[in-house]
């Protein structure tokens, strides 16, 4: 059985005395920041001077400077900047002010794993990764709740880089939901694993294939719309509080029937042999060097499948049928 840590593992003494930066605003910034800080921590957040973030973290009653101010008052330093940038901005505004008994952070394992960040080995080097998006952070840390999260040692130069850890994870709600005990590889790659091939490109391809060929059939595409995509979350939503038993038992028998008996003709073994293909490109770097190569030269494919993917008739079915749904914030 993994290991997993709740309330009572973790101590939020461990950072009483300490200053955390966080360094980023954005999706998962604002939401650490913000839960440390309720959670009655000292926090300061570090953005680029003229950043659009710098007046929402001010008015959130947390201080900002620059990520450098950030980095040498700091004691445990949260890197939350994309991915795709965090080397650049560690190598000229951070690592200088990494010094001795210091730690660094992270939510995602990607930079330490790939190489792009190479810490000096006299600092702590962990990561609390939360297993949801940014904003379901803040929003379960506000109701009580929290998202689950990972935590991986890197390096223990202080021999207390796991309590710090369980400390910050306590402090944005981590531990009421559950913190798992693994590595920056594990994290790195289930997670580039489960965005690529599950919970994002998997589900939207998923949703797309389905609805395109309602639609290629003559249905309305709202009707499409509606049985591909709106109602996934209300199916996920069971599935996430009960498994698959319960949302089996929530749809109807024929629901049942046909569900057990045609899954299987839609993940076919091919889908299969290809998820495979993709963890081993995942495994062997090619992923990571595909996406930084792309950065490097103005993201020409990501812009343009994201244009194309704005356009496409289901996001425009979906923008009015929800504007009909006013509980459902615009986004
Ligand atoms: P984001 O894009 O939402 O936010 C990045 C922030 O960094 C923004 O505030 C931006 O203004 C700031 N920034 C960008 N470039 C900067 C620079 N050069 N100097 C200073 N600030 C700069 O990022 P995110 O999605 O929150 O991702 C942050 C980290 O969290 C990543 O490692 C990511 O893999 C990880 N993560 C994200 C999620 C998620 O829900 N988005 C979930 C788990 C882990
Ligand atoms: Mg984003
Ligand atoms: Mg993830
Ligand atoms: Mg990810
Ligand atoms: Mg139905
Ligand atoms: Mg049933």
């Amino acid at each position: 059985m993994a290991k997993m840590y709740y309330d009572s593992d973790a101590n939020l003494e461990v950072l009483a005395k300490k200053t955390i930066a966080i360094m980023g605003y954005g999706s998962q910034g604002h939401a650490h920041a913000q839960n440390l800080h309720d959670s009655g921590l000292d926090v300061i957040v570090g953005l680029r001077e003229g950043s659009r973030r710098w007046k929402q973290a001010e008015e959130a009653g947390l201080k900002v400077m620059t990520v450098s101010q950030a980095a040498e008052k700091a004691d445990v330093v949260m890197i939350l900047l994309p991915d795709e940038k965090q080397a650049e901005v560690y190598d000229t505004q951070i690592k200088q002010y990494m010094t001795p008994g210091k730690a660094l952070a992270f939510a995602h394992g990607f930079n330490i794993h790939f190489g792009q960040i190479i810490p000096s080995s006299d600092i702590d080097v962990f990561m609390i990764a939360p297993k949801g998006p940014g904003h379901m952070v803040r929003r379960t840390y506000e109701e009580g709740a929290g998202v689950p999260c990972l935590i991986a040692v890197h390096q223990d130069a202080t021999g207390k880089a796991h309590d710090i850890g369980m400390a910050y994870a306590k402090g944005i709600g981590g531990t009421r939901g559950g913190v798992l005990q693994t590595t920056f590889k594990e994290e790195t790659e289930t997670d580039l694993f489960g965005e690529q091939a599950v919970l994002c490109g998997g589900v939207t391809e998923l949703m797309k294939a389905g609805f395109e060929t309602l639609v290629n059939a003559g249905y309305q595409p709202e009707s499409a719309y509606f049985e591909c995509l709106h109602e996934m979350k209300l199916i996920v939503d069971l599935i996430n509080e009960g498994g698959f038993g319960w949302m089996r038992y929530s749809i109807s028998d024929t629901a049942q029937y046909g569900d057990q008996m045609i899954g299987k003709r839609i993940i076919t073994d091919e889908t299969r042999k290809e998820m495979k293909k993709v963890l081993e490109e995942i495994q062997d770097g090619t992923f990571a060097k595909n996406w930084l190569m792309e950065n490097k030269v103005g993201r020409p494919q990501f812009n343009a499948i994201a244009r194309r993917e704005q356009e496409h008739q289901l996001e425009k079915v979906g923008a009015e049928i929800r504007s009909m749904m006013p509980w459902l914030k615009k986004h």
